[in-house]
């Protein structure tokens, strides 16, 4: 199982994660990324590589 978290304190709600994501782990809650969905997660790195305030912390990435 994957370790998914994000810094609330580095998001800035741009919501990038979200629409990159392929297995929709990720939701905005209150203008913060929020992990919804981490066991579809498959690894591919996409959201720590598009986000653009290094917020995404990931334990395969
Ligand atoms: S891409 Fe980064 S800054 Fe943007 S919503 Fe996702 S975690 Fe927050
Ligand atoms: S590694 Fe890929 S599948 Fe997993 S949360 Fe990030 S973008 Fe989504």
């Amino acid at each position: 199982m994957v370790d998914i978290s994000v810094d609330e304190a580095k998001c800035v709600g741009c919501g990038t994660c979200v629409d990159t994501c392929p297995s929709s782990v990720y939701e905005l809650n209150d203008g913060k990324s929020v992990v919804v969905n981490a066991d579809d997660c498959v690894e591919c790195c996409a959201c720590v590589e598009a986000c653009p305030e290094g917020a995404i912390s990931h334990s395969s990435c």
